[in-house]
């Protein structure tokens, strides 16, 4: 059986596609990177927004086109709150909801135990050429109800996987990549679910300091984390050890509004606490990527309350944002919240948020450029070399001057 994968979202879905992508391969089946060659095609849903459904619909209807007999297993967080919409797409044998590789492995017709052996990560460069970057996740789920997220809704409360599974992962993973990410869906919140395997609760920091001790040679990265959640052990990595954790964080603000924050539910910090942890982390880092999610237009949200988000962004030392104009999810409570706005604000205020954040990230870049970097290789396309440094800047070099290694230091240009 040839098998096509293409993930949608986040890190933590790519992660989950590789652990299916095993489990075929694994089962005798070729992986294939062009959807005429497939038998079947495995898509990775994301719930996160409404342009993102509107993509996977496009998508699966454009394979259903293209493939000779294709057929598709939708898995993920949009599958697994499908109304219907999702199964009746043309050519659709399955939606399978969340990212268990047995049941994709079952609705695509093939053998699988019910629960999959350890370890299910993606161990081996699966035909897809240099991967020097791999995600290592950590735990799934949520405990949190952001009145806009229907995530948790998709992926459940937060697990989290014991540390010696996670540390033992990493192992087998070091071999094929220079740098792993931390993956999951509220990755600061990792070990507060624990209590009967582990003797006490590990913190994320905790779980980092084991890793750099098992695997010094890898360079580790957190995918996105609350910027109050970034605790002592975390920072004291950060700041003393560039080497095996990068200086990156991607730190959610979503509004510098409290009562935006407080109407989204995101009540763990308020504007003045994520301003307090961010400048005391830029103040010890001298070189920090430093990036953020907003939303614009939520619900209610004022004139004044997004002057206040522009106000704390150009405070603070960001290299780049990620602006989500609000767009009503029917399965977060955000969509039964009063006073929803017209199109036209939520656009021009995002407009103007994803305006400031190409300056910063232009202002970042120029003051960045000569200086020297830590690469790892994180793709190769069109004769180049895709090397992303540890503050999270691309930079390409020709190929043909690459001597294969996956990690060295680079000139940002
Ligand atoms: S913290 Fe909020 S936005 Fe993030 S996954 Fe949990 S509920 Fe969703």
């Amino acid at each position: 059986m040839n098998v096509y994968f293409h993930t949608f979202g986040c890190k933590a879905n790519q992660y989950d596609t590789e652990v299916v992508r095993q489990a075929f391969a694994d089962r005798g089946a070729v992986v294939v990177d062009d959807p005429a060659r497939a038998d079947l095609a495995v898509v990775n849903s994301c719930t996160v927004t409404h342009t993102s459904e509107a993509k996977l619909r496009t998508f699966v209807r454009r394979l259903a086109r293209g493939g000779q007999g294709l057929e598709t297993v939708v898995m993920g967080c949009a599958a697994a709150l499908d109304d219907g919409t999702i199964v009746a797409l043309p050519s659709v044998r399955a939606v399978v909801g969340g990212a268990d590789p047995g049941a994709v492995l079952r609705a695509a017709g093939l053998p699988a135990e019910a629960s999959l052996p350890f370890p299910l990560s993606a161990t081996r460069s699966g035909g897809q050429g240099v991967r020097s970057r791999g995600w290592l996740k950590i735990q799934d789920g949520c405990d949190e109800h952001c009145t806009f997220c229907a995530t948790t809704i998709a992926r459940g409360a937060n697990r989290s996987r014991p540390v010696a599974e996670i540390v033992a992962e990493a192992r087998l993973l070091a071999a094929h990549h220079a740098e792993l990410v931390l993956t999951g869906v509220h990755i600061g919140t990792y070990g507060r679910d624990r209590t009967s395997h582990d003797t006490r609760r590990t913190t994320l920091g905790e779980l980092l300091e084991a890793l750099v001790r098992a695997v010094p040679a890898v360079r580790f990265r957190l995918s996105s984390i609350e910027a109050t959640e970034v605790d002592d052990p975390i920072a004291r990595l950060l700041i003393e050890a560039p080497r095996h954790l990068a200086a990156h964080l991607h730190a959610p603000l979503q509004s510098g509004s409290d009562r935006v924050l407080h109407r989204m539910g995101r009540h763990w910090y308020t504007a003045a606490t994520y301003r307090k942890r961010i400048e005391w982390l830029a103040e010890r880092l001298p070189i920090l990527g430093l990036g953020a999610d907003l939303i614009t237009g939520f619900p209610a949200e004022t004139e004044a309350d997004h002057r206040a988000t522009v106000e704390l962004v150009r405070a603070l030392p960001f290299t780049y944002l990620h602006v989500f104009p609000f767009s009503v999810r029917p399965d977060a409570p955000a969509a039964r919240l009063r006073d929803q706005l017209p199109p036209a604000p939520i656009r021009d205020r995002a407009a103007e948020l994803r305006e400031l954040g190409e300056a910063k990230a232009t202002a970042y870049r120029a003051a960045r450029r000569g200086a020297r970097a830590d690469g790892v290789v994180s793709g190769r396309q069109g004769g180049k070399v895709e090397v992303l440094t540890e503050d999270y800047l691309s930079v390409y070099l020709p190929t043909a001057g690459w001597d294969l290694r996956p990690r060295f230091e680079v000139t940002v240009d």
